[in-house]
């Protein structure tokens, strides 16, 4: 009975235009409890994930007598077909930020999946007793090393699923089912003896030994709330959300741009947006712009605060003005601490806007009372006086 339903599921995850689909078992993934302890006492993990380690590793603690996973996996773009227009710099948003947030496009393709499911067990006159959980990546289990095991393709050196037809340019989702499914064959690793993603990789940040230390991803540390450390400031250049860099050197990624998908379609002002506007925006205008992006989810500080050091890192001078308002009256003192980080970057020595900085970066110096931003201020009279 299972067999051809899952024969079934795959024609209908084909008509709902899952790009791929594989099946494997519930047992648990004992193999990911080594390697995630270890990075939690290294302090290598990014804190965003599932904090239950048992949980994550054993699918009885979440769902109850679990028989198989399905994994799904939809191909998004890499590619902006659009002109971008020279009418300013403009920031970026990486690759698995376009379009509306995968999670909402995974869960609506999940749900139909579940729907039909549940529909043929109504048609066949099966008492229906299936239960069928979907997950996106903010669930417990590890997508990849779901997917991998359910064949979709391996986890490459980069931490990352890598399928032959679309590379690592795939959302992953999965359902947790007490149906028992024939398994499909593990994916098998076919990094070889590349290692292009960890010499690519600014920050060092894949370790040549196996796993990532998230803490220093510059995807990580695009999401943060408070200051970025200096050190990463000039490596995000003007990426203002996520790293695509160990995906873009993937020999497995060379030519592959899928546009399956209306909904993951990149809109210029979106995803490469003007950024000098972005320091100013309004809540509602961040609404209307941005809220929809996977990339927005940690809200419109952390966001503008890139958008800040990528000015920086553009050399954008006539970026001055509106960095001077920042310093002067935004009531975060991450944005006020960066502003000023950025007025000390952009400012030559011996010019004429040297003096007019000073004045805003004195005024501020009076006025602030955050231990951090001060701190940056003080940085950046220093460099530039
Ligand atoms: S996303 Fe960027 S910073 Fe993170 S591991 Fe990949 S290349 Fe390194
Ligand atoms: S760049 Fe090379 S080592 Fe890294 S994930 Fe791709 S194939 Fe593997």
């Amino acid at each position: 009975m299972t067999t051809s339903l899952k024969e079934k599921i795959i024609q209908e995850a084909a008509r709902l235009g899952i790009d791929k689909i594989g099946f494997t078992t519930a047992e648990p993934f004992l193999e990911l409890k080594e390697p995630i302890e270890r990075q939690r006492a290294a302090g290598q993990n990014s804190g965003f994930e599932h904090q239950n380690i048992d949980e994550r590793i054993y699918l009885e603690k979440t769902f109850e007598n679990p028989q198989s996973i399905i994994s799904i996996a939809l191909a998004y773009p890499t590619k902006i077909h659009q002109e971008i227009p020279k009418d300013g710099k403009r920031g970026q948003f990486s690759r698995a930020s376009w379009g509306t947030d995968y999670h909402f496009i995974l869960r609506d393709k999940m749900q139909q999946l579940i729907q039909f499911i549940q529909e043929v067990a109504a048609a066949e006159g099966i008492e229906n007793h299936w239960r069928l959980a979907p997950q996106v990546d903010t669930g417990e289990l590890v997508d990849v090393a779901v997917a991998q095991r359910a064949g979709l393709g391996f986890v490459g050196r980069n931490g990352l699923l890598i399928t032959e037809e679309f590379g690592s340019w795939v959302y992953l989702g999965e359902i947790v089912t007490n149906i028992n499914f024939e398994p499909d064959a593990p994916g098998v690793f076919g990094c070889g003896e590349c290692t292009r993603c960890i010499k690519a990789c600014p920050t060092q940040a894949i370790l040549p030994e196996g796993g990532l230390n998230a803490q220093v991803c510059l995807a990580y540390q695009t999401q943060t709330k408070g200051m970025m450390p200096e050190k990463f400031r000039k490596k995000i250049s003007n990426v203002i959300y996520g790293c695509d860099i160990c995906q873009l050197v993937c020999p497995y990624n060379q030519g592959k741009d899928f546009h399956f998908h209306e909904e993951m379609e990149p809109q210029v002002d979106e995803v490469a947006p003007l950024l000098q506007p972005m320091l100013t925006m309004t809540n509602a205008e961040f609404k209307k712009n941005f809220a929809h992006l996977a990339g927005s989810w940690r809200g419109k500080k952390p966001l503008q605060r890139n958008a800040i050091i990528a000015l920086a890192n553009l050399h954008d001078r006539s970026a001055l003005e509106e960095l001077y308002k920042v310093l002067a009256n935004d009531v975060r003192p991450v944005l006020r601490g960066t502003a000023a980080w950025a007025i000390g970057q952009l400012i030559r020595k011996k010019s004429e806007e040297r003096e007019t900085a000073l004045v805003y970066l004195q005024a501020a110096l009076e006025v602030e009372s955050d231990d951090e931003a001060l701190a940056e201020i003080n940085q950046a009279i220093e460099k530039i006086k």
